[in-house]
């Protein structure tokens, strides 16, 4: 089965008046090229609807972090303060806590990876690597390929700084090698800069998807061809359901793979502790680039997520992680089949937060959005997770936050508002 889009979307309204057709901004004028590319996502926009408590948001990708033993960590962390305040409140090194870059690796080793943790860049989640990588490697007009669809937050980072996103198809295992290779061609074909291939292999966000292990070695081989960096993002690579874990692109290639991870799904997505595994000349650019954001990763933080490592049974809470999200991946799975009309068809995850919903033809899922939220359900529609309008006819169904009971409500409504838009 292809994940494809659908017919594209309607141009948005460029010129910045607002949807209630209030006046047109006053700094227009002013802002540079780039803000032009900055917009608000769909998915932001959603959540001030999606957080009223009688709407079940199947939207958000928040992490579910009812399992996380708050007291515990409240007491540590008011010892962290008093013993080591003086060092934790101060400004630290622009790469990074030297201890945690060294947990960071034993945490990567369990994917395969075998890093320095000199190669190690600690960035304010891996948003922030997202931004740095492209800082260091976009300039306006590049492409960068992307699988379609993609990450919500990195089509926009793209976009802010002007780059070309061309997506790439995927099916069931992931990428598609061959189309990969297609677009890489015809891109080259045309004179294209294409700068790096952004993909998230395991548990996709938005699509659910994990790349065939089969896959791995062929899509780094057809970037090596065609002297193209893989950006491989990971921050769902540990919330596997069967507890297996996949050979990272970075545990097969080293120089030609920067890797992103994150600690907000294995831990606290609050405490924005992410970071970027990079070549050596590439490390020494991203060093620069976060120090010029923020001279350093919080050092507060970063502890808070050190001590977490060396003094808590961390595997075993991402084991329970795991676990609490298997039960809610389950309850969506069963509730989709039971309540969904015919022609409607979707992804089974076998990891993460995501499913990717394909509704019949004649419904536009943006069109809809406002029609389920009366109904009492929210999703994000498709056309968020794609920079050229496809999507229409997708939704992507986040199973992480809700309770399974608030899931199974959740899609009972989202069936009955698909029903009737059928009947129209
Ligand atoms: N990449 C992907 C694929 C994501 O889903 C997310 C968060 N939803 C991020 C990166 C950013 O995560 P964070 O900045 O919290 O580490």
């Amino acid at each position: 089965m292809n994940l494809p889009g659908a017919q594209p979307a309607r141009q948005q309204n460029p010129g910045g008046s607002g949807p209630s057709g209030r006046s047109l901004d006053p700094h227009l004028g002013r802002y540079a090229r780039r803000a032009e590319g900055m917009r608000a996502s769909e998915v932001r926009a959603l959540f001030a609807v999606a957080s009223r408590p009688e709407v079940v948001s199947l939207a958000g990708g928040m992490p579910n972090l009812a399992a996380l033993p708050l007291d515990a960590l409240a007491e540590d962390v008011a010892r962290l303060v008093a013993a080591e305040g003086q060092t934790v409140l101060q400004y630290g090194s622009a790469q990074g806590l030297p201890t945690l870059r060294e947990q960071i690796c034993e945490v990567m080793a369990l994917e395969g990876i075998s890093a320095h943790p000199d190669d190690v860049v600690v960035t304010v989640g891996s948003q922030m690597a997202l931004d740095m990588v492209t800082r260091v490697f976009c300039d306006p007009g590049d492409v960068v390929l992307a699988e379609a669809p993609s990450y919500v937050g990195a089509l926009s980072t793209f976009s802010a700084y002007q780059a070309e996103v061309v997506h790439v198809e995927m099916d069931d295992h992931g990428l598609v090698p061959e189309a990969l290779r297609q677009a890489l061609g015809a891109l080259a074909a045309r004179g294209r800069r294409v700068k790096f291939l952004y993909t998230i292999p395991n548990f996709h966000n938005p699509a659910g998807v994990t790349l065939a292990v089969a896959r791995r070695s062929e899509v780094l081989e057809i970037c090596a061809e065609h002297g193209v960096l893989v950006v491989e993002d990971n921050p769902y690579g540990l919330l596997g359901f069967s507890d297996q874990t996949y050979p990272a692109l970075r545990s097969v290639e080293q120089d030609n793979v920067v890797y992103l991870g994150s600690f907000s799904k294995t831990f606290a997505s609050g405490l924005r502790v992410g970071w970027a595994l990079a070549p050596h000349a590439v490390r020494e650019k991203l060093v620069l680039a976060a120090e010029s954001a923020t001279l350093c990763p919080p050092a507060f933080t970063q502890a808070v997520v050190s001590r977490f490592l060396s003094r808590y049974d961390w595997r075993g809470q991402v084991k329970q992680f795991r676990a609490a999200y298997r039960e809610r991946r389950d309850a969506m799975l069963s509730a989709l089949d039971q309540h969904l009309p015919a022609g409607c068809r979707w992804t089974r995850p076998e990891g993460g937060f995501y499913v990717w919903l394909t509704v019949p033809e004649g419904v536009d899922t943006k069109a809809m959005l406002p029609r389920a939220v009366t109904q009492r359900v929210a999703y994000v529609p498709g056309t968020a997770f794609y920079a050229d309008g496809l999507g229409s006819r997708q939704m992507r169904l986040s199973y992480c936050y809700p309770t399974p009971e608030r899931i199974r409500e959740g899609v009972r409504r989202l069936a009955s508002v698909l029903e009737g838009e059928l009947e129209l």
